[in-house]
């Protein structure tokens, strides 16, 4: 038989009609057995704006945005196809949507479980309208739109739900087979609990549930198909000097992804690691580009392979003048971050103040700021960006905080973390300098803009 290619399509590949038959092509061109499709573009934004304005009770707003989905999607069904049948179905889950939605603007509140069934309608849609563009392609293929629920098990912990991973290798084996040469379409980002109920991975998931599918299907290749040409060695949008890279370890690619990378899921390599699959990121738009391989291993290690930022990030600072001789003071801050189930990213000390970043997202209802006022006086400060310098042997490198802060001469860093690990260098700024700090961090470690630069394909 041959290689089982898993391939991920995502919103900016799915964005109108002409995008989804080029991406078909692309996927049949790779001879793609599993194909995993983001809902369209800017879809899951407005599904969640859907959710807000019907938990406030705004059903005009409501209507305005139901109204827009409609109209694209039926834009694309169009152009896709004139079978009834199909146009009967984007009907069907157009009206479920929007039942949904009332439900929530009566009752004025959404459960994660009722949020996971609206949020997951995108990839619902845009897998139906992309298996028809496929099939019209490709008329002798044996296409199977594949409900994902059936087979991607996961926690019922809604809205971040974790995968079962065994479950899901167990019904891979019971309902996936590629004996007729069959192509599976399937939505990403959506999976279910063992009852049955919908449940999501968290945004931007698709390219987790890809993954996850290439581990239950014992894949040989996993490809994740975008709107630029491979990883670069920082968001193009902000950098024009930005440089594609044509191979990169599994480490230093979960780290990106770890910290704020956009192009790959934080976790999407840890299934492929699992099953050392190894990822290519391409662009659908030119599929002919070179891209970037992700592997176990790589021949070039440099000194600073990539700058990711994080925006929203929050400082907080808990005093004591106790802390002097205060044993069990940290041990104390961390337990309420623990308790309240807090992630804190960086951490820096002195004699009498602990102070940590924090994603403003996780912070939730902010019941943990009382429970830290108790150990001592707390200060917070927003409106900060994590920028990260990801690489190799940044621990044992001499200069490298040299060339650092003399590129931000004109930058006030507020923080800076550095030591727990050799592949990353944080520093946080104001979200007002970061994108011209990493401008000038880019141009001091990996280069001004030249041939090798990469820009977004649309
Ligand atoms: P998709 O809809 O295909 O999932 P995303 O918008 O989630 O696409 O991710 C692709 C985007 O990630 C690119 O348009 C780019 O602006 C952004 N991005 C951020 N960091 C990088 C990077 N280091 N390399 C390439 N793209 C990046
Ligand atoms: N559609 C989902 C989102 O926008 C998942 C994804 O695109 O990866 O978050
Ligand atoms: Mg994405």
């Amino acid at each position: 038989m041959s290689e089982i290619i898993v391939s991920k399509f995502g919103g900016s590949s799915m964005r109108d009609a002409t995008a989804m038959h080029r991406s078909a092509q692309v996927a049949s061109k790779q001879n793609s057995s599993f194909i995993i499709v983001s809902a369209t573009y800017g879809t899951t934004n407005q599904l969640v704006e859907l959710i807000e304005e019907a938990t406030l009770g705004h059903w005009g707003a409501c209507e305005k945005l139901l109204f827009n989905m409609r109209e694209n999607h039926f834009e694309i069904c169009n152009h896709i196809t004139d079978d009834q049948t199909v146009h009967e179905k984007v009907r069907t889950h157009f009206n479920e949507l929007e039942t949904l939605a009332r439900g929530v603007s009566l009752l004025r509140e959404c459960s994660p479980k009722a949020m996971d069934r609206i949020l997951s309608s995108g990839e619902k849609i845009s897998s139906l309208l992309f298996s028809e563009a496929y099939k019209k392609d490709f008329p002798n293929r044996k296409v199977v739109l594949f409900d994902i629920r059936q087979m991607l098990k996961t926690t019922d912990k809604h809205n971040k739900a974790k995968p079962l991973i065994e479950e899901t290798a167990i019904r891979a084996k019971e309902l996936v087979s590629f004996n007729n040469n069959e192509v599976y379409i399937s939505q990403g980002f959506t999976g279910s609990t063992l009852e049955g109920a919908t449940t999501t991975l968290g945004r931007g998931g698709s390219d987790y549930s890809a993954a996850l599918v290439a581990e239950a299907i014992n894949a040989d290749i996993l490809e994740i198909w975008t709107d630029v040409a491979g990883i670069a060695s920082t968001d193009p949008r902000i950098c024009e000097g930005a440089k594609a890279i044509s191979e990169i370890s599994y480490n230093e690619a979960s780290e990106m992804a770890q910290y704020g990378a956009k192009i790959l899921h934080p976790t999407t390599l840890v299934p492929a690691m699992r099953k050392e699959i190894p990822v290519f990121v391409g662009s659908s738009y030119e599929a002919e580009a070179k891209g970037t391989w992700i592997k176990k291993e790589v021949e070039n290690k440099p000194l600073i392979r990539a700058i990711t930022k994080r925006d929203n990030q929050v400082l907080l600072t808990v005093s004591t003048p106790k802390m002097l001789d205060a044993i069990g003071f940290m041990g104390k801050i961390f337990d309420v971050f623990t308790r309240h189930e807090i992630s804190i990213d960086c951490v820096t000390t002195s004699e009498i103040s602990v102070a940590v970043s924090i994603d403003k997202d996780v912070m939730g209802d902010r019941s943990f700021m009382h429970d830290l006022e108790e150990i001592g006086q707390v200060s917070l400060e927003k409106d900060y960006s994590m920028i990260s310098l990801i690489g190799n042997k940044i621990l044992s490198t001499a200069g490298l905080g040299k060339t650092l802060f003399n590129a931000l001469e004109n930058i006030n860093v507020r923080m800076v973390c550095l030591g727990a690990s050799a592949n990353n260098f944080n520093i946080l700024v104001s979200h007002n300098d970061c994108d011209i700090a990493i401008n000038q961090l880019h141009t001091a470690f990996i280069g001004a803009k030249d041939e090798n630069s990469i820009t977004r394909s649309w």
